[in-house]
């Protein structure tokens, strides 16, 4: 079974030489190659995602032990440069690996959320993450900006910003290497706590980028009073933004526009398709996330990923 897949892999690999000209077959060989990496990984090893695998009930019971074992572990989903399609950036998912199961976030961050354990689960992300990019500088490899979820609910916290900018200068990360993403909200609760955090991390040079744009109560006070560096656009409204003359489609091309002359960078989630794509470059959009490039995929294959464009640049 390995070898079958490592077979096919360096079928993949041969290939992708070839086909160095063509960049749709490169890309789909690239997806397939890291998805052939995910199936040695997870597939072969029993690991599946699922659902429903925790009780509600019981996440905050198992929730103290499984930091102590560490079983939530960063995923990585690369940002993905639409001009050189290179992955330019990442973003930091996590995942609960429980009894051999990979639990998605949606599954336990909203129980989380109603407690004080998402604080413990975001700083535990959050250093995992500068912890695994020291590596990669100890290794010499180039490393790209990273962003990490910070949950609403934290903002208001007691030393918040000086909590971050502790954990970033434990592990010497230049802390323009680091983002950090918050959700919008619907109301003006904690606007000012949100606006002293944004421009805290400003000032120490860490980035931010408002998160899921245009799902909710989507406020133009939240990003013209506050200095974000990127605006994340959900990928709900990529996909009503589908049908050409829709008026989701309407908005995203002027959101794209108005993030730009705004001074801001505006990424896309959710690209799943080739017209997808397109719609972003016609809309000169030049970075996206999505499974049409790559899902959320464990260190070890974010390594390789990396690794494989640093030899192909130095290749050139
Ligand atoms: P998010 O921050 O908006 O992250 C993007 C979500 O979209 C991820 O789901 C990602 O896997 C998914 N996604 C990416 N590309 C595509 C695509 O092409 N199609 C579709 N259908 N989905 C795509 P994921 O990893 O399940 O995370 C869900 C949410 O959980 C995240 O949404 C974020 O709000 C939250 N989350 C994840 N990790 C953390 C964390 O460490 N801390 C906190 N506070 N929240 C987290
Ligand atoms: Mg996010
Ligand atoms: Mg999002």
């Amino acid at each position: 079974m390995i070898s079958d897949s490592i077979k096919r892999i360096e079928e993949l690999l041969i290939e992708l030489e070839q086909q160095k000209e063509s960049e749709n077959k490169a890309r789909e060989l690239r997806l397939e190659l890291t998805n052939v990496y995910a199936k040695i990984r997870y597939g072969n090893s029993g690991k599946r995602e699922g659902k429903a695998i925790i009780d509600k009930n019981n996440v905050e019971e198992l929730f103290d032990e499984a930091i102590k074992n560490e079983e939530f572990k960063v995923f990585y989903q690369p940002k993905v440069n639409l001009k050189t399609y290179e992955p330019n950036g990442a973003e930091a998912l996590c995942r609960w690996i429980h009894n051999d199961v990979i639990i998605p976030p949606d599954e336990f961050i909203p129980i989380l959320e109603q407690s004080s354990k998402i604080e413990v689960l975001d700083f535990y992300m959050l250093d995992h993450m500068c912890r695994d990019m020291r590596k990669w500088l100890d290794e010499g490899k180039r490393v790209v900006q990273i962003s990490v979820n910070l949950s609403r609910i934290n903002v208001g916290q007691e030393r918040l910003l000086e909590r971050i900018i502790e954990t970033i200068d434990k592990y010497s990360i230049p802390h323009s290497y680091v983002q950090v993403e918050l959700t919008e909200t619907s109301t003006e609760l904690g606007f000012d706590e949100l606006k002293d955090l944004v421009l805290g991390l400003r000032d120490a040079g860490v980035s931010t980028a408002v998160d899921d744009f245009g799902t909710g109560y989507s406020s133009l006070k939240l990003i013209s009073e506050l200095p974000w560096n990127v605006l994340k656009v959900d990928k709900s409204l990529l996909h009503e933004a589908e049908r050409t003359g829709s008026s989701e489609h309407l908005m995203l091309c002027h959101i794209i526009s108005m993030v730009r002359d705004l001074g801001m960078e505006c990424v896309v989630e959710g690209v799943e398709t080739p017209e997808d794509v397109k719609l972003l470059k016609d809309n000169n959009c030049f970075m996206a996330q999505g499974y049409y490039f790559d899902r959320p995929i464990s260190r070890e294959y974010f390594e390789q990923l990396l690794d494989s464009f640093n030899q192909q640049r130095i290749a050139r």
